[in-house]
């Protein structure tokens, strides 16, 4: 694989006899420790607010009908994370900062909503943020957008567009032109949190929005997840039972060993999806060298390296 390296004690790229996990490490960590179509279709629910029955907000798992195919369609399923209400201390803490405003942005209307994934619904490569920024998504109402200049989202999408990912390298407003090519960006949590910390309640209440999208993505086979919250939410969510049920439901899926969180450690799953780890791209790891541009490029070229092989000679 191009790009791969393998070191120290994961220099045993193998598969696990019982388990069917592979795993390996890509590149050389230097320090341990809304696109394309289904953007209009985002953009034109983002403002809008569905009321359920009797008045109340839709939750998570409130979907409306499936279609043809046992799948929901990806604008529903982003129309009830739009709406859902299921976490009080998340819903008020946004809804307070979007109240509160930061003083750049106090002429702004911030979105203050839970934020629904934004990408390429025939994306094959899928990445797994922690939640939205508060003065970031939680304002923006895209995910990775909007947390200023060289923030997260221009580190994200720098490496996206240096891995033929993203049509530019920054991330500032959802009008701002940005689209994803095969590649889809979505979170563990869709509220702003606190401190950035979910509870493991929200969390957990929260995996059905990821579960719901998961399934309208049906060509994903690389999930890259930003940090160790995201990498758990993917394990749990993928190790569950009762998921949605549609044509990308690969739930159940057998973890032992359970695969440990690790910078650009890969693991392929039984569920033949390949899952890889790298370090949440928030300033406090880029700004201190935890996670450096050509660490996060190592990442992509793996994902592409694993999504297209050279021998495979494959072109989307
Ligand atoms: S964190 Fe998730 S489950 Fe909780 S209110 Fe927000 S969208 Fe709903």
């Amino acid at each position: 694989m191009q790009g791969l390296v393998i070191r120290g004690p994961e220099r045993q790229e193998g598969r696990d006899g019982q388990t069917g996990q592979r795993r390996s490490v890509l590149g050389t960590p230097e320090r341990s420790a809304h696109g394309s179509s289904e953007r209009a279709s985002w953009a034109s629910g983002a403002r809008t607010r569905r009321e359920g029955v009797n008045g109340a907000r839709a939750s998570a798992g409130e979907l409306g009908p499936r279609g043809p195919d046992g799948s929901w369609r990806l604008a529903d399923v982003h129309q009830a994370i739009i709406d859902c209400e299921a976490c009080p201390r998340l819903r008020r803490y946004c809804a307070g900062i979007a109240r509160a405003k930061r003083r750049a942005y106090r002429d702004e209307i911030y979105w203050g909503r839970p934020v629904p994934g934004f990408g390429d619904p025939r994306a094959r490569l899928l990445l797994i943020g922690l939640a939205p920024a508060a003065h970031g998504a939680n304002r923006t109402g895209r995910v990775f957008t909007g947390d200023g200049i060289g923030g997260s989202g221009d580190f994200l999408m720098g490496a996206l567009h240096r891995a033929g990912f993203a049509n530019k390298p920054t991330s500032r407003t959802p009008s701002d032109g940005l689209t994803l090519r095969d590649a889809f960006i979505a979170a563990a949590v869709r509220c702003a949190p606190p401190d950035n910390k979910p509870s493991p309640q929200e969390i957990t209440r929260c995996l059905p929005h990821l579960d719901a999208e998961m399934n309208c993505l049906p060509e994903v086979r690389v999930v890259v997840a930003l940090g160790k919250i995201a990498f758990d939410a993917y394990l749990q969510l993928v190790k569950g039972h009762g998921g949605h049920g549609g044509h990308g439901d690969r739930r159940g899926v057998s973890l032992r060993p359970r695969p440990l969180f690790g910078h650009g450690v890969v693991h392929h799953l039984p569920n033949g999806q390949t899952l890889i780890g790298c370090y949440h791209p928030s300033r406090q790891n880029t700004n201190t060298g935890t996670l450096t541009a050509k660490m996060m490029d190592d990442v992509f070229k793996g994902a592409r390296a694993c999504l297209d092989p050279p021998s495979a000679g494959l072109v989307r």
